[in-house]
């Protein structure tokens, strides 16, 4: 389990939770007994390369993917087995903005439409719905003349925005985000962030997933780092950017944020390409590209180690303090 956080109380976990996908010969292992959780006013940011699972760990947070093993908690409540009839329910408690909003709203339907559905199915009887659209548009800088707009006539950031107010306005207690910076620029990334910030002032627990660090590290109060469907090192935003102990992290970083100013123009290049779960050998699966990989290594599959008091390494040189990688190589 992943070590205690400070603040609020934990919203949502995973505990080892496994998931398989595919059928028949093609089921690959998408994710490999995952501990995560995340509290109320907390922004976990969970990076990753292509293929390292990021899309079915945010989906497995909503139980929107069935786990192989372990559990999916909410506010403590156990909802890995439960029935979709009652997780329909606790729908508008937990939230998602998913990738490419293009594809998944109804181009049908005007941005205001879009935005009041979920309080047609989960807000209290007598809810003023079109006072509650128009504060979440207020908040998310939505003109009233974008509201009457469909997905087709509004522009990537401005649909991002419209998925963005469909998640919140039933005011969730978990909110997730996957890849939401992927098709905006720049200045509307950095808005986004700023409203993530904002939301999580209000006491939601927040997930966001990215293939690139610099785009969550912002706003990030923790970090997991997801290679090969496994977190590779967790820990608080701060720590982990100082001293990235992971040598997955420290290559990911000497790409994006040299930190460090003795590391900074060096950067750790791996050999090969991002591994997809299928490619997955025996022992560490970071194991193909590490630069300071064992013999070891490629029979024993490490697993995460407390380092310190708060922070995970999935790393079998870890413990013995050799993990970094030498700035010499
Ligand atoms: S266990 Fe070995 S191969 Fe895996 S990250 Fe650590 S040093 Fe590299």
């Amino acid at each position: 389990m992943s070590a205690a956080h400070a603040g609020g109380a934990t919203v949502a976990e995973l505990r080892r939770v496994s998931v398989v996908l595919g059928r028949g010969e093609g089921r690959v292992a998408a994710l490999n007994r995952i501990d995560l959780q995340v509290a109320e006013g907390q922004i976990l940011a969970v990076v990753g390369e292509s293929g390292a699972g990021k899309s079915t760990l945010a989906r497995s947070f909503l139980r929107l993917v069935a786990p192989e093993g372990g559990a999916v908690l909410l506010e403590g409540a156990d909802i890995t087995a439960m029935p979709e009839r009652r997780l329909r329910r606790l729908r508008g408690r937990m939230t998602m903005v998913f990738r490419s909003p293009g594809d998944v709203l109804n181009p049908r339907m005007t941005a205001r439409e879009l935005i009041e559905e979920p309080l047609r199915l989960h807000a209290p009887r007598g809810t003023d719905r079109r006072a509650e659209v128009d504060a979440v548009a207020t908040r998310l800088g939505l003109t009233p003349a974008e509201l009457v707009l469909r997905p087709g006539e509004l522009s990537p950031s401005r649909m991002q925005l419209v998925g963005l107010g469909r998640a919140i306005v039933t005011k969730p207690r978990l909110l997730v985000l996957d890849e939401p910076s992927r098709d905006l620029d720049a200045a509307a990334a950095a808005d986004l962030l700023a409203l993530l910030a904002g939301l999580r002032e209000d006491g939601m627990a927040i997930v966001v997933t990215s293939d690139d660090i610099a785009n969550v590290q912002p706003v990030a109060d923790r970090i997991a780092v997801l290679y090969l469907g496994e977190v590779v090192e967790e820990g608080a935003t701060a720590d982990l950017l100082r001293d990235p102990l992971h040598p997955y992290t420290q290559s990911m970083l000497s790409a994006h944020l040299p930190a460090d100013p003795s590391r900074r123009g060096r950067r750790i290049r791996l050999r090969g390409d991002p591994p997809q779960p299928e490619d997955r050998t025996p022992g560490c699966g970071f194991a193909p590209r590490c630069p300071i990989a064992e013999s070891r290594c490629r029979s024993g599959a490490p697993t995460p180690n407390q380092v310190g008091t708060d922070r995970r390494v999935a790393c079998l040189r870890v413990l013995e303090g050799t993990s970094r990688i030498p700035l010499s190589r």
